[in-house]
């Protein structure tokens, strides 16, 4: 077997991306016991690095080992007992993927939908609330099958007025585009590495505020310390799973550390490493580099003459949807970018498929040569495929894009 050699690809797509060379670097770290002080002061030192990168003040911040949808599972499966009404405002892909992990926990689902491309009012889902009383309001912020951020700032004052437990998915958009759990007053929030963040999918970091963890203690009724007795506790709110089980979790991250899986230690360490990088730039700086990288995209490609995806004004920082010209092959295009450029941009799901393209700008290719040389590579694939914008225009708009922001 010869070693790993895989193409050295830039990833401008929707996830995953390119990691931070320090993050990769923190991958080949030696591990060292379960219960070592040295691990458990870093489990220690990422649940204090993440209240600072969700912006809380919640002490039941820590990691679900797996990836992103590992975090979703665990918060939804954990709230939500057979029976219990989740409404799901869905606006893209990961909705649905929500309603779906809520309907296999066996819980009454309601849904809202609007068109792809669009978000939500906070009226609308305000009278879904009081037309379903729903335990939960489950939510995305960013979707990457639509590009689009949802505003969520009014959402948690409404949550509270109706006693709603409110959750958001914010693996998108998180570190590319504000978010504020304490301020937005969320109660359950889920993410993972693989996008702004600039790390390998495999960890999902989680925020509980006290209301959601007493909401679900109430469903364990073993006292901490005598877990080993589980079987005892009562199978009518039992939380369906046992490696997404939050209260077990939950010890396990505790002082009391009691034994639940193995921790994930190479994850841990990434996991670590992206919060220290999104720190020591600065979250405000990360996020106004994002916007930077993504506004000069977009620049680039409307100047391409090439059709914007979706409401621009509620469009992610870190993503923009490209509406593929009606006489070309976007798969030809995608295939001729990745196989001589090195360079992969995304493909779309569902009701988009064949419609569009989506570029993606995140954590470390939110760089000025990596939105240059995208430009330049799809522009003359697009010369190829009989399909010619004007020359050079796309790279010119966004070096002065760039150029504008210096000068400011
Ligand atoms: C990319 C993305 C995920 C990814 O989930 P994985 O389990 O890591 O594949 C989840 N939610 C949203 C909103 C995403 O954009």
């Amino acid at each position: 077997m010869q070693p790993l050699n895989l193409p050295p690809r830039l990833l401008m797509g929707p996830g995953p991306i390119n990691c931070y060379p320090r993050v990769l670097n923190a991958l080949s770290t030696q591990l060292v016991g379960q219960f070592d002080p040295a691990m458990t002061a870093v489990m220690d030192e990422v649940m204090a690095l993440y209240r600072k990168v969700f912006k809380t003040h919640n002490q039941h911040t820590l990691l679900v080992d797996g990836t992103s949808r590992a975090g979703i599972e665990a918060l939804l499966v954990s709230a939500l007992e057979p029976g219990d009404k989740v409404l799901v405002p869905i606006f893209g892909r990961f909705g649905h993927l929500l309603a779906e992990i809520c309907e296999r926990a066996g819980a009454r689902v309601e849904t809202i939908i609007t068109p792809w491309g669009s978000v939500f009012d906070a009226e609308q889902i305000e009278q879904a609330i009081v037309r379903h009383q729903p335990k939960v309001l489950a939510i995305v912020q960013g979707d990457t099958s639509t590009t689009m951020l949802q505003p969520l700032e009014d959402l948690g004052a409404i949550c509270r007025q109706y006693d709603v437990l409110f959750y958001c998915d914010a693996t998108a958009s998180i570190g590319g585009n504000a978010f504020n759990t304490d301020a937005w007053q969320l109660d359950a929030v889920s993410v993972g590495l693989q996008k702004c963040l600039g790390g390998p999918s495999g960890s999902a970091p989680i925020t509980l505020s006290e209301r959601y963890v007493s909401h679900v203690r109430k469903r364990h009724h073993i006292e901490a310390g005598i877990r080993d007795k589980q079987y005892a506790r009562p199978t009518g709110s039992r939380i369906q799973s046992n490696y997404f089980d939050v209260p077990m979790l939950l010890d396990y991250w505790s002082n009391e550390r009691l034994n639940h899986h193995t921790e994930a230690a190479a994850m841990l360490f990434c996991a670590r490493e992206c919060a220290i990088n999104l720190l020591e730039e600065g979250l405000e700086q990360v996020i106004a580099r994002h916007q930077l990288a993504g506004g000069a995209m977009l620049a680039g490609i409307q100047a391409m003459e090439l059709e914007i995806y979706g409401d621009i004004r509620h469009k992610m920082n870190n993503a923009v949807g490209v509406m593929i010209p009606a006489k070309l092959d976007g798969e030809a295009v995608r295939n001729e970018l990745l196989t001589r450029f090195n360079i992969e941009i995304g493909t779309s799901f569902g009701p988009l498929k064949g419609k569009i393209w989506r570029i993606g700008t995140m954590g470390y290719n939110a760089r000025e040569d990596a939105v240059l040389h995208t430009l330049q590579a799809l522009e003359t694939v697009l010369r190829r495929h009989q399909c010619a914008p004007k020359p050079g225009i796309g790279v010119d708009t966004a070096l002065a894009h760039y150029d504008k922001a210096r000068s400011l």
